[in-house]
């Protein structure tokens, strides 16, 4: 395969046309994805290999969580008990602004839920430092137990998620304070948050989510791979991340494909409610 970079010049490198899509404008990261995704699977098709052996991964099934969204306590609830009769046993609660309704809400969700389904949280960057951490010691003194909360404070405020994490025993997620991988390095090194969640979409594709994962194990910390409300074709590229680097990201949150009523385009992997399956087909497997 022989392309031109940006400035005319032929190249013929995998990485080198990676690198041209990430060196051809600033930031546009779900676009670079998209390009990123479908260059991968040019590629890998022409090796006759599916995308996750070409990445090194080995695992193919997965239990993904799936996201409540923000809504009133009693709908919160509603949706959290069908999900849970859908197979789910992994919840990620969307919370709004006001902190202590959402404390009353959570322990309602706990209460209809029970103590085998594993509760996470996302604030989406609503609150202050310190409304997060009377939310957070509300409950624990109750004895909830929380996997994680993500995200509760401003993307920018690294020394913020620091200081929550000094104070609370709940781990904490960064999604919006990391997108790149120099993100991820000075987060590390502030040791300011427990896990880091991994978004092709938000770092700007395969590559870049690799690199990340390999970063975050080199500081011993576990990720996420998540997704945004995203087409199958570029969740199942994160399943294909999430195989190859299987060590490092411990927690699937690629629930996207099961939210649809219908979409038109198969990839080879299979998305049945909370099991996902690596199937072995070239590339992406992606057909009409
Ligand atoms: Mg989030």
């Amino acid at each position: 395969m022989i392309y031109q970079n940006i400035k005319g010049k032929s190249v013929t490198n995998f990485t080198e046309i990676i690198d041209t899509v990430h060196n051809s404008i600033e930031a546009n990261y779900s676009a670079k994805s998209a390009m990123e995704i479908a260059l991968y699977d040019i590629f890998v098709q022409n090796l006759k290999l599916p995308l996750y052996k070409f990445l090194g991964g080995k695992k193919k099934k997965f239990k993904t969580g799936i996201t409540i969204s923000l809504n009133d306590t009693h709908i919160m609830i509603r949706d959290s008990v069908e999900a849970i009769n859908r197979g789910f046993d992994s919840l990620k609660i969307k919370l709004g602004e006001d902190y202590k309704e959402e404390i009353y809400k959570v322990k309602s969700i706990y209460k209809a839920v029970g103590k085998d389904i594993s509760l996470k949280l996302d604030a989406n960057q609503g609150w202050s430092e310190d409304e997060c951490i009377r939310f957070l010691n509300s409950l624990e003194k109750d004895k909830i137990p929380i996997e994680l909360i993500e995200q509760p404070i401003e993307k920018g405020n690294i020394e913020g998620l620091k200081y929550i994490k000094e104070r609370t025993s709940i781990p904490i997620l960064a999604d919006e304070s990391v997108f790149s991988p120099k993100d991820a390095i000075e987060i590390l090194e502030k040791q300011a948050v427990d896990f880091i969640n991994i978004k092709l979409d938000k770092c700007g594709g395969i590559s870049k989510a690799l690199l990340i994962a390999d970063i975050c194990k080199l500081y011993g910390v576990k990720c996420m791979i998540g997704c945004m409300l995203e087409g199958s074709i570029s969740v199942s590229a994160a399943v294909h991340v999430a195989s190859s680097r299987n060590d490092t990201i411990t927690m699937i949150d690629l629930d996207a494909p099961v939210l649809y009523e219908n979409y038109p385009i198969q990839v080879g992997v299979r998305f049945n409610e909370s099991n996902i399956e690596i199937t072995d087909t070239c590339g992406l497997g992606i057909r009409a």
